[in-house]
């Protein structure tokens, strides 16, 4: 990812009131942090957490919490002893749990004489133009309206090809959804480190500029029981949202007053590039993809470098069973991914045309087969700079 868009900061504290003045911030809050040990909800860590975004709300601003913690709360109602690892039974715990965890959210707010409102989405609701639009105008009324909504994913309906699992990419796609000026990240961890904390002389990193600083950083999954994410999700969903052009600062829940207030806490991750379509953030974080493109290194330049439709000429070969409309992912011969996009054709067509140029397509099995294979509406681009460029021989 290049720097194009920023400039080198004067001082580590360009960039926090970026967060204090957005007048629509996403706050995110992992299991860890409103949960306890044995399963139930933490509601004081709650309570804490609903004053900080209550005084937000009092200056004017509008918050939107997305909040993990329903399978966490599930463990104790439930008489489990650990941390479901099946889906079916983390499922039924996410049922149990989530009707605590808006309950225990919902008297929180009403604390304030505020109101909240639960709002459970699944991936595929950002594929799908109908229901992101209805996502997107319901929360844009219930801000309006001055009520929080507290989103989660929909975890007792989504199947695992589908389920995100972790609330972090979550965040990024509402954040963008709602358009919001900032994402803060709030977990059991106060920031990111140049190595896993706990080793020695690990040290914070204040500000992420490019994600290309992070190359020789080492990461970990889920760093707690209960969390599903850990720093790796967290990377990920900044990666997603700076990408997109919206601020990102990772802070712990108990530093939550302070990242709010635009202080010095956490790691700032600065808007590194600009806003993408909603189709386009779905395709390249929420989609799974059912086979593989594999293209020639023009097709891969058109496609990476200059946005082009994918025509049939530039496929090499496929891999993989799908249908028309289905994501596929775009990969170099070396097989490097490089963009994912929604092909036009069934795998079982696709054979007969690869390496036939569309007019040719049209001439010999008529004027329905003169179409891209995917068209650039319908792609995204992973990778910008296309591998092989210097070997070109085709354009
Ligand atoms: N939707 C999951 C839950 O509420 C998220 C789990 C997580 O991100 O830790 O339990």
């Amino acid at each position: 990812m290049g720097t194009d868009a920023i400039s080198a900061p004067v001082t580590g504290l360009v960039g926090r009131p970026v967060v204090s003045n957005a007048t629509r911030v996403v706050v995110k809050a992992g299991s860890s942090s409103l949960t306890r040990p044995d399963g139930h909800l933490d509601r004081e860590r709650i309570d804490r957490l609903v004053d900080c975004l209550a005084e937000r709300a009092r200056q004017g601003h509008q918050v939107v919490v997305v909040s993990s913690g329903a399978i966490a709360s599930g463990i104790g109602p439930l008489g489990l002893n650990r941390f479901p690892r099946d889906l079916a039974t983390a499922q039924a715990a996410a049922s149990v749990g989530q009707g605590a965890l808006m309950s225990a959210w919902s008297a929180g707010f009403a604390r304030h004489g505020l109101v909240a409102a639960q709002v459970l989405m699944t991936a595929d609701d950002f594929g799908r133009r109908v229901h992101y639009r209805n996502a997107q105008r319901t929360l844009r009324r219930l801000l309006e309206l001055s009520v929080v909504p507290v989103v989660n994913e929909n975890d007792a309906v989504a199947t695992d090809e589908i389920r995100m699992g972790d609330n972090d990419r979550l965040a990024a796609l509402v954040a963008h959804l709602v358009r919001a000026e900032a994402l803060v990240l709030l977990s059991d961890v106060d920031a990111l480190y140049d190595a896993p904390p706990g080793t020695a002389g690990a040290k914070v990193i204040p500000d992420v500029w490019s994600l290309d600083q992070l190359a020789d950083v080492r990461v970990r999954g889920p760093g707690s029981p209960v969390g599903s994410g850990g720093m790796r999700t967290k990377i990920e969903a900044a990666r997603i949202a700076s990408g997109a052009g919206i601020p990102v600062l990772l802070a712990s829940a108990d530093q939550a007053a302070d990242a709010l207030a635009g202080r010095q806490v956490g790691t700032m991750f600065h808007p590194a590039g600009k806003r993408r379509t909603s189709r386009q953030l779905w395709l390249a974080h929420a989609s799974s993809s059912e086979g593989v493109l594999v293209l020639d290194q023009g097709a891969v330049r058109a496609v990476c470098g200059r946005g082009a439709s994918l025509l049939p000429a530039g496929i090499v070969s496929i891999k993989g069973s799908f249908q028309a409309g289905d994501p596929v992912d775009l990969s170099a011969e070396d097989g490097t991914v490089v963009a994912r996009g929604l092909v036009n054709f069934d795998s079982s067509e696709l054979p007969d045309l690869l390496g036939c140029s569309t007019r040719d397509l049209a001439v010999r099995l008529g004027p329905a087969y003169e179409r891209e294979v995917i068209h650039r509406d319908d792609l995204a681009v992973l990778v910008r700079e296309a591998p092989g460029r210097e070997n070109e021989d085709r354009e």
